[in-house]
C-alpha cells in the first residue's frame, strides 16, 4: 500500500473562489482516512486534487509513496474512484462495467470474466455480471460502482460521499460491508463523508474539515472525547452548551453551577458537554450541580433522550437508560462531571 502526502495543496478556482486554503496531511500506506465536514467546506476538492481531476495552486505538492505526482493526470496515478451518483454505464451490463477498465487495458476476455467473478463475489453480487444497470436498486448500483473502481487494482481508492443517495437502513449496511472490504483489501482509501457516524465508523483517522481548512485529524475517538476546537465539538455528534459567570472555579448559571476553572472570572463562560456524559441524581442527594425541568422525553429504543430546561432559555439534551419513565414538567436533578466538561476559546460570546 502506498502513502499519501499533501504538502501546502491549495486550490483557487478560476472564478476566484478559494475552495482550499494551503493544507498538509499525511496519510500512511492502507489507512482508511475520512475527510469529514459540512457542505462547501472544500472534501470534492481535496478529494480530486489526489485523484488528479483537479491541480494544486502554484507551490502545492501531492507524493505518493514520496514520488511526486502532482502534475499527473487521473490514469497515471493508479487510483479507483467512487461517486455519489454511481456514473455507471447505462446500457452496459454489471460485468461489462466492471472489467470497462480490464478492457481498456487490453485484458483478455476469459482473465476479464474470472475477475468480474471475483469482484461480485466481494462486493455481495454473485450472478448478478448479466444484469442491466437499470434493473438494479441503488445498492447494488453502488456496489457496481466499488467493483468497478477496484477491477483496475488501484493503489489508492478515493470515494465521494458513497453512500449518501440510499436510505438509511442500506446505508448502514453498505458501511459495514465496506468496513470490512476495506480492512481485508488494506488498501489506501480516502472516504469523503458529511455524515459524522459514517466518518466514525468507517475512518481509521478522520479529517475534520471547516471552511477550507483542516480543523482537527485524529482517531475517531480523539474528535468526538478530545475536540480541539467549539466547531469540532459541535460538528461531531450531540453536544450541550450553557452559558454562565465565571468565578471560583465553577461557571454559575440560573440552573446550576459547574465546575470549572475559566481564567477571566466575572466573564461569560460557555460549558460543552455530551448527552451521555449527564447523570441524573436523585433529589436530596447534595451531587447535582444542574436543575431543571423535563421539556420533552424521546423513546430511542436503546435509551430515553430528555430535553431539560435549565433556566434562562438554556435547554440540555441529557440520555438516559431505557427504563426509567419520564413526565413532562417533571423536575429533575441532574450531574455533569468534571471530566466531561469542555471549555473553547475560540467560542462566540452568546
Ligand atoms: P464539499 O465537497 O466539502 O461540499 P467542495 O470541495 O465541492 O466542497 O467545494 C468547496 C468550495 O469550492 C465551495 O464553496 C464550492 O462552491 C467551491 N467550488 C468547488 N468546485 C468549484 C469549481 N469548479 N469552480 C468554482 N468553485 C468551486
Ligand atoms: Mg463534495
Amino acid at each position: 500500500a502506498v502513502s499519501i502526502q499533501l504538502i501546502q495543496c491549495g486550490k483557487t478556482f478560476a472564478n476566484g473562489a478559494q475552495a482550499l486554503q494551503p493544507i498538509e496531511l499525511a496519510i500512511r500506506p492502507g489507512e482508511t482516512v475520512v475527510l469529514l465536514g459540512p457542505s462547501g467546506c472544500g472534501k470534492t476538492t481535496t478529494l480530486r486534487l489526489i485523484a488528479g481531476l483537479e491541480f494544486p495552486d502554484a507551490g502545492g505538492q501531492v507524493l505518493f509513496d514520496g514520488e511526486d505526482v502532482t502534475g499527473l493526470p487521473i490514469e497515471k496515478r493508479g487510483v479507483g474512484m467512487v461517486f455519489q451518483n454511481y456514473a455507471l454505464f447505462p446500457n452496459m451490463t454489471v460485468g461489462e462495467n466492471i472489467a470497462y477498465g480490464l478492457k481498456i487495458r487490453k485484458i483478455p476476455a476469459a482473465q476479464r470474466l474470472k475477475k468480474i467473478d471475483a469482484l461480485l463475489e466481494m462486493v455481495h453480487l454473485q450472478g448478478l455480471g448479466q444484469r442491466r444497470i437499470d434493473q438494479l436498486s441503488g445498492g447494488q448500483k453502488q456496489r457496481v460502482a466499488l467493483a468497478r473502481a477496484l477491477a483496475v487494482e488501484p493503489r489508492v481508492l478515493l470515494l465521494d460521499e458513497p453512500l449518501t443517495a440510499l436510505d438509511a437502513k442500506l446505508r448502514e449496511t453498505l458501511r459495514a460491508d465496506l468496513n470490512q472490504l476495506l480492512r481485508t483489501l488494506g488498501i489506501t482509501t480516502i472516504y469523503v463523508t458529511h455524515d459524522q457516524s459514517e466518518a466514525m465508523a468507517l475512518g481509521d483517522r478522520v479529517v475534520v474539515m471547516e471552511r477550507g481548512k483542516i480543523a482537527q485529524i485524529g482517531t475517531p475517538q480523539d474528535i468526538y472525547y478530545r475536540p480541539v476546537s467549539h466547531f469540532v465539538a459541535d460538528f461531531i455528534g450531540t453536544m450541550n452548551r450553557v452559558t454562565g459567570v465565571a468565578g471560583g472555579g465553577q461557571v454559575r448559571f440560573s440552573g446550576g453551577q459547574l465546575p470549572y476553572a475559566v481564567s477571566a472570572a466575572g466573564s461569560q463562560a460557555t460549558l460543552m458537554f455530551r448527552p451521555e456524559d449527564v447523570e441524573v441524581v436523585a433529589d436530596g442527594m447534595g451531587t447535582a450541580n444542574m436543575h431543571g425541568e423535563i421539556l420533552s422525553t424521546f423513546f430511542l429504543g436503546d435509551r430515553t433522550r430528555l430535553h431539560v430546561n435549565v433556566g434562562a432559555g438554556q435547554a440540555v439534551v441529557v440520555d438516559t437508560g431505557r427504563s426509567a419513565s419520564w413526565q413532562v414538567g417533571q423536575r429533575i436533578a441532574l450531574r455533569v462531571p468534571e471530566h466531561a466538561l469542555l471549555h473553547f476559546q475560540d467560542e462566540v460570546a452568546a
